[in-house]
């Protein structure tokens, strides 16, 4: 199968979030099954050298021989953000994507054999879908290629208002309910839903999630009208590039004689965030962008009773502006037992998953999280909420299947975080017990073999409609 990979952003080139890892691990992952797989993305100021910004077009290789190209286009992609700045979106986001949809169409042309799928993700190629739909009935060249468009994060749909519409290039036909049209707006992700051939998503869980009012973002109808060709396909997790015993930015490295080499990375996590350096006392770790769907705000609520316990917390990540001036702000308040990094750094990422004993995922919704297998391949026991991709990776010790890797919330509320962080605590103090669980955790396995199987068979699915 020759397959196209579109994306805003792709690791290690450009990353936000989850979606980056997806985008750099998958298309190796598809290779690896016998393949022909290509990426495209904008080329970005923190992808390479400024001199890049005057080339036609640039390229690079990820997996074995999965070729990489960027879309070169000065004025919308040499800037400092990938999407915007601290205080909002670029506003010129919808030209920026309709570019780079339009471009990366007009690239696959260039390359002059058609491909069989193009995979999209996210609003930013929502577009995408739409112009192939009304392309492939023109041209010859587009007619058998279908389209699979991933939701990573519903929450983020491109919406942009009607007024700017002209900008897409498409018919204005599309501007109705059942496409393009939302309350009065033009909304990408939805652009992506209702085009594409098939529709995944992060998990399985989410999958379910997202057809429902509480987590469908006002989607659900738009969604549940596309549930058979809708699935949720778990992330994989990129084991080469995340493992305690090859980790370039770890020493030391560690996979067998975890604890004592945890003991030393905790040590040196405490001291870098100016807390009280203490082997005997629980740590909890946090990394990710810090907004809403994180569970920030119960964090807070929970913090004076958290603070009364024995623990230490350890956040880092960047993001809204509220967010940031909180976790400050608590720190001030215990500098001892609270360190706070504002700032995105894969380095220090790795050496928080390495050092902490837990780590703390109270997500409001979660569409697949990628931190809990990565904590869990690190040897930190996730602490988490029971929604989305957390549901399907991270199962109560206490259940009774005895396979449990991680402390799950009761309930999504303050009792509920300080009832999880008491348990964990109490298995902290219960040596043997807590080392066979976080050696548990450590051999939890998500591939991507299995994940780029699964989206083999949305491939064929859709193929064989073509
Ligand atoms: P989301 O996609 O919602 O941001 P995920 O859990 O799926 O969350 O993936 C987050 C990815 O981004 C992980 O690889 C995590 O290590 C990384 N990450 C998030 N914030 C930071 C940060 N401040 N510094 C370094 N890495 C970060």
């Amino acid at each position: 199968m020759r397959i196209a990979l579109v994306a805003a952003e792709v690791f290690p080139f450009a990353k936000t979030g989850g979606l980056a890892d997806v985008c750099g691990a998958l298309p190796a992952a598809l290779e690896n099954l016998g393949h022909e797989v290509i990426v495209i993305m904008p080329y970005y100021r923190c992808v390479g050298p400024q001199q890049a910004f005057n080339e036609r077009a640039l390229t690079a290789t990820i997996g074995r021989n999965v070729r990489v190209f960027f879309l070169i286009h000065k004025e919308f992609f040499n800037r400092a953000g990938l999407y915007g700045t601290r205080t909002g979106d670029y506003p010129d986001n919808l030209d920026r994507f309709s570019f780079f949809c339009h471009q990366a169409l007009a690239f696959l042309k260039e390359l002059g054999t058609p491909f069989d799928i193009v995979h999209c993700h996210e609003w930013q190629t929502g577009l995408l879908p739409v112009l192939l739909k009304e392309q492939g009935g023109q041209d010859s060249f587009f007619a058998r290629t279908r389209t699979v468009f991933t939701i990573h994060n519903l929450a983020y749909q491109g919406l942009f208002p009607a007024e700017q519409f002209a900008k897409l290039g498409v018919g204005q036909e599309l501007f109705n309910d059942r496409q393009l049209e939302f309350y009065g707006k033009i909304n990408l992700m939805k652009a992506g839903i209702v085009c594409s051939d098939y529709v995944t998503t992060v998990s399985p869980q989410y999958a379910r999630e997202i057809q429902t009012q509480d987590f469908g973002c006002w989607l659900e109808g738009v969604l549940k009208s596309r549930r058979d060709r809708l699935t949720g396909i778990l992330n994989g997790l990129d084991y080469s590039h995340w493992d305690p015993l090859t980790d370039g930015y770890l020493e030391p490295k560690y996979d067998g004689q975890v604890m004592s080499a945890k003991h030393v990375h905790k040590a040196r996590l405490q001291e870098e965030l100016g807390l009280e350096v203490l082997p005997d006392i629980p740590v909890f770790g946090f990394v990710g962008r810090l907004c809403y769907q994180k569970g920030l705000d119960l964090l807070e609520s929970a913090f004076e009773e958290l603070m009364r316990r024995p623990v230490q917390l350890v956040f880092q990540g960047r993001g809204e502006d509220k967010y940031q001036n909180m976790l400050l702000r608590l720190a001030k308040w215990s500098p001892q037992k609270c360190g706070v990094s504002i700032r995105y750094d894969e380095r220090a990422a790795h050496r928080i998953y390495a050092g902490s004993d837990f780590f703390l995922m109270p997500s409001i919704y979660e569409p697949c999280g990628l931190t809990q297998m990565i904590s869990l391949r690190y040897g930190a026991i996730p602490v988490t909420s029971h929604v989305g991709g957390l549901v399907d990776t991270v199962t109560d010790i206490a259940s009774e299947t005895g396979h449990g890797n991680g402390i799950v919330m009761s309930t999504y509320s303050v009792a509920g975080l300080l009832e999880a962080v008491d348990r964990a605590v109490g298995m902290y103090y219960q040596q043997e017990r807590m080392q066979a669980f976080v050696r548990h955790g450590m051999s939890c396995r998500w591939t991507w073999e299995a994940a780029a199987r699964r989206y083999v068979e949305c491939y064929e699915t859709c193929l064989q409609s073509a």
